[in-house]
């Protein structure tokens, strides 16, 4: 029997309903506005006062109406059909309504349950399985779906019978197991999973040890992030946040790519769908709408419905993370999802932490970036999420709770500056405030010698030091002029410059220069650095500024053109040449 309550009381999305029965924290129920079903979720109860938030405008609810609870937690329905759809954080199906927003009390199917799907077998007959076992494929675009022993399960089963190779749907049975007991249990291709429990269906999670390209040099090169790990972006509005986030989606070592919009303006969101369904993925030359999905939110939608947005995004990518594959999860941006937090708890009447944020930020924060990783999977192969969040610091204010309790769960720190971004130095990511604590990790030190070369990450902090050096030089010239200095400070500067110029600076919206793949990364960083570490004599700062200047020019067009291609070659030689002069 299901319990069942009346609504007693309401403050904008929180409503006190008087049940008549057990509830447990984190149920979803349903409270019926004539007719109209409004979702929501208990956040608090008391005796025998449930306090719940609805996932949508309470206009109209008055005291008396009535709620039934559903005995289960907000669940995501996973499945083939995920990839290419786009869902609001309930998962709702975006593309089955009209318009971005569904209206009230509207709640819309995540699956297509009449699709047909090729469905070949994995495991056979007398296997012996456990949760997240690989029963069987289907093909999901052009990725291999793997249709799993659902994550719910407990113990050990023996595979009775699998499916013949052959089309089916969601919900046609696909397998036979039997339990410890003998009881025989019908297996589908689409299971449910409660959004805020992360999915541990693994044998164990490594500590990352390899990177993931990305393709953006200011990351790769000078912060790596590993493969399973986590990153985040602070910044000021309009510093590059989200092109930058759209440029690690396009090109980064991934299968597949979960983009959640979280409390974005809406406008945003509309970018996202008219833009991402266009974009041609590099890998495969198909689309890269294909390997995706979006789960949006914009601040118009209720607060409740914002803070299960990261969540069911989360869960889709630790499902696609059981399959053995590499998801990549970006999150835009976070602070909306905490500024739910607070919009809710301050309602509930919580004691306030800082900023009015909930005490226990830093602890949510980190436990969802915790869900990130690589994990070796019960069939010995490996899988990963990595995350990367952008934080939008009200005021550029890097000390804002938000940021700093994000600084403590993620390990790479992308800030943007406004003062770049004024620049039009894209991306905007500072190169003295951010940083890659994976630089520290000696399996991922291994992994750069492999990629790279023996004495790689002893370049990359020489790369670093010239930057610091080089602004220390600038402010140095800026206080005394340029002839208040040595010749010596301009070499300095002009050194951290072309740093900038050809590694740091990338832009986004160039055909060729958009995505750098590692071996180029190399190239032009191992010349970068080997010019630096040549000290030409220079008889005054001018003739310091025109060597570097040409040098920075020539680079910049060896940037837009294909690599080892005529052209590219063409601006080598020129270089050499003009290194040669200047000496
Ligand atoms: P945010 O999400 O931080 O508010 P956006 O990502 O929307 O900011 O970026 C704002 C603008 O900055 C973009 O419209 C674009 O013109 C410019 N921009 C940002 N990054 C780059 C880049 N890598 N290359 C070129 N232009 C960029
Ligand atoms: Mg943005």
């Amino acid at each position: 029997m299901k319990t069942r309550g009346k609504v007693k009381g309401i403050i904008a999305n929180l409503v006190t309903i008087e049940v008549d029965g057990p509830v447990s924290q984190n149920e979803i129920c349903f409270i019926d506005l004539g007719g109209t079903r409004l979702m929501a979720e208990v956040i608090k109860v008391t005796g025998s006062n449930a306090f719940v938030q609805v996932y949508e405008s309470t206009r109209g609810l008055k005291v008396g109406d009535e709620a039934e609870f559903m005995g289960h937690m907000l669940e995501v329905t996973l499945g083939p059909g995920i990839l290419s759809s786009n869902y609001d954080g309930l998962q709702n199906n975006l593309e089955t309504m009209e318009g971005v927003f569904l209206k009230r009390g509207e709640y819309t199917l995540p699956l297509d349950l009449e699709k047909e799907w090729d469905f070949v077998p994995v495991a056979k007959t007398g296997d012996s399985v456990t949760a997240a076992d690989w029963l069987g494929e289907v093909k999901e675009g052009w990725l291999p779906h793997k249709i799993m022993v659902p994550f719910t399960f407990k113990g050990e089963y023996t595979v009775k019978s699998v499916a013949a190779p052959g089309k089916y749907k969601v919900t046609d049975n696909i397998a036979v197991i039997t339990d410890e007991n003998g009881d025989d249990i019908k297996v589908t291709m689409m299971q449910k999973w409660p959004v805020k429990v992360a999915i541990t269906a693994y044998n164990d999670k490594p500590r990352p040890f390899r990177i993931m390209e990305t393709g953006v040099r200011t990351i790769d090169t000078f912060n790596p992030i590993a493969e399973g790990g986590t990153g985040f972006i602070p910044g000021p509005f309009g510093c590059g946040k989200t092109v930058l986030q759209h440029a690690i989606s396009k090109q980064a070592d991934a299968d597949v790519i979960i983009v959640a919009a979280c409390g974005e303006r809406a406008n945003e969101v509309v970018e996202i769908f008219t833009e991402f369904p266009e974009l041609i993925d590099p890998r495969t030359g198909r689309k890269l709408m294909e390997r995706t999905t979006i789960i949006c939110n914009t601040s118009n939608m209720p607060v409740a419905a914002r803070e299960a947005s990261v969540y069911t995004a989360m869960t889709i990518g630790e499902y696609y993370r059981s399959m053995g594959l590499k998801v990549l999860l970006l999150a835009d941006s976070t602070s909306r999802w905490a500024q739910a937090l607070r919009e809710m708890s301050n309602r509930m009447e919580e004691l306030p932490g800082a900023d009015a944020f909930p005490m226990d930020l830093p602890a949510i924060i980190s436990s969802f970036y915790a869900r990130a990783g690589i994990v070796n999977l019960v069939n010995g192969k490996t899988g990963s999420v990595t995350f990367i969040g952008t934080v939008s610091p009200a005021g550029g204010n890097l000390k804002e709770p938000v940021t700093e309790s994000t600084k403590k769960a993620a390990r790479c720190f992308y800030a943007l500056s406004q003062n770049r971004a004024d620049r039009k130095r894209y991306p905007a990511v500072d190169p003295l405030d951010s940083y890659s604590k994976y630089l520290e990790y000696p399996e991922i030190v291994e992994d750069l010698k492999k990629r790279f070369s023996e004495d790689w990450v002893e370049k990359v902090f020489k790369g670093k030091n010239i930057a610091l050096r080089g602004k220390e030089a600038y402010d140095q010239i800026n206080i005394l002029g340029d002839d208040g200095v040595p010749v010596e400070y301009h070499t300095r500067y002009w050194k951290s410059e072309l740093l900038d110029f050809i590694i740091l600076q990338q832009d986004a919206y160039d055909k060729i220069d958009q995505s750098s793949p590692l071996e180029r990364q190399k190239f032009m960083y191992n010349l970068v650095i080997d010019i630096c570490e040549q000290n030409p004599e220079f008889e005054s700062f001018e003739e310091c500024a025109n060597y570097y200047k040409k040098i920075i020019n020539t680079m910049r067009q060896m940037n837009y053109s294909e690599y080892q291609s005529a052209a590219f070659n063409n601006y080598l030689e020129q270089l050499k040449n003009e290194l040669g002069n200047g000496n």
